[in-house]
């Protein structure tokens, strides 16, 4: 049998940002231990098998870009720890051969959660198997944090802010199992040495005009069609780079409107940190990934929009430590960046990014993992109480 410590990344592909930590995590963990780890990345939700459950990757996609309002509503309705309870007994219940599955498929020594949707399904399918494996969380959203993140089966929960720190304190949660490091942003952004001339040749854009980013999370969600019209309508000597992600049909709409040439259209790229060095500001949707990924690359950023209730606690983090703007209209986005483009201004915004956010968030938890893996697994538990469909439907209030 293999000795090598094996590691689980339970992720759901919901957006960009929960597998982009995983990987952040994953790559430290390899500058850190190379091959002394085994490490498996999976979506979780979709190995539910579970018809809606597993298609949770499409479905958010779908309402981030179309049906917010039913997305908010969601987070509403199931944000209590009661009725994450309800909600993910009921899951489990009905998936859990699945889940665990996976966890035989891949035996881990420690899984690592990286979304707040599948805390529970670890837990419970520790609990009920009698599974032998240490359990940490790592949260990837900033300030607004709904209550399946903290999860109490946990050993750990890693939290990326003072204020996502503060909050599961006065939710109860034990101070005992929380830390907090940076957030997890992939190594690459940090060690990217390229200039902004060097990256803008890398890219074949011009080398000389003001840049900006546009960016929108993994599905490209949100109103990055009008903003980059707006733009290009107010701005006609800046230089647009504009990721449109998994948005196959905005990336298509954009080029089908045969914009001048210093609008470049993307889709889906694996190459964000040069697209970002390239760049003088990012304007984004306040996804917390994207967001803590330019504040690595020292980027002044424009957030002109919260996709989904978790995210508008992001625009706070921006504003409270003063690392850009918040523009939700179009009237407000020409006169930010218009004041960004003062030369003394971006320097005085970039000179207070420097000590805004830690830029080796994935090494300090991929330590804290490593460390982790040299600790025994907690005993065997009793065999958990199921509720029955009654209990579940009582206490979710779904009749
Ligand atoms: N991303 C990427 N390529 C793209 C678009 C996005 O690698 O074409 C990455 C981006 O760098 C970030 C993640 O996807 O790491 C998006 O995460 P965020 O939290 O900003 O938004 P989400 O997609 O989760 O809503």
């Amino acid at each position: 049998m293999s000795q090598t410590p094996n590691i689980l990344f339970a992720i759901s592909d919901t957006g960009g940002g929960h597998r982009a930590g995983a990987d952040a995590i994953n790559a430290a963990l390899a500058q850190l231990s190379g091959d002394s780890t085994e490490r498996h990345i999976v979506d979780l939700l979709t190995s539910t098998r579970l018809p809606l459950v597993r298609d949770a990757p499409d479905l958010y996609g779908q309402l981030s870009t179309r049906w917010l309002p039913v997305f908010d509503l969601m987070f509403q309705v199931t944000d209590g720890p009661r009725r994450v309870d309800a909600l993910t007994q009921f899951v489990y219940l009905t998936a859990h051969r699945n889940i665990v599955r996976v966890l035989e498929e891949t035996r881990p020594n420690l899984v690592v959660s990286v979304h707040p949707l599948v805390n529970r399904l670890i837990g419970n399918a520790r609990a009920t198997y009698r599974l032998s494996f240490r359990f940490v969380t790592v949260v990837t959203d900033l300030v607004s944090l709904h209550s399946s993140w903290a999860d109490p089966g946990a050993e750990l929960c890693i939290v990326p802010t003072q204020e996502a720190y503060q909050l599961l304190l006065k939710r109860g949660f034990p101070a005992s199992k929380l830390v907090r490091t940076g957030f997890p942003v992939h190594p690459k952004f940090a060690a990217y040495g390229g200039t902004r001339a060097e990256a803008r040749a890398a890219l074949g854009v011009d080398a000389e005009p003001f840049t900006v980013l546009l960016t929108s999370g993994g599905v490209g969600s949100g109103q990055l069609r009008d903003l980059v019209l707006m733009l290009d309508r107010s701005y006609p000597d800046v230089q647009l780079l504009v990721v449109t992600g998994k948005n196959a049909a905005l990336r298509a709409d954009l080029q089908a409107l045969g914009l001048r040439s210093s609008i470049h259209i993307y889709g889906f790229v694996d190459n964000m940190e040069v697209l970002m060095a390239a760049s003088d500001i990012i304007v984004t949707k306040a996804g917390p990934g994207t967001l803590m990924e330019a504040l690595v690359m020292r980027r002044p950023v424009i957030v002109t929009e919260a996709v989904g209730m978790q995210e508008r606690g992001n625009i706070d983090f921006v504003l409270n430590h003063e690392l850009g703007a918040f523009c939700p209209t179009s009237d407000r986005i020409v006169p930010a960046i218009a004041e960004l483009m003062d030369p003394a201004t971006y320097a005085g915004t970039v000179a207070r990014l420097a000590d805004a956010v830690p830029r080796d968030g994935a090494s300090q938890i991929a330590q804290i993992i490593l460390d982790q893996l040299q600790l025994a697994p907690p005993a065997r538990k009793r065999r958990l109480h199921f509720p029955s469909m009654a209990e579940i439907r009582r206490i979710s209030g779904v009749r």
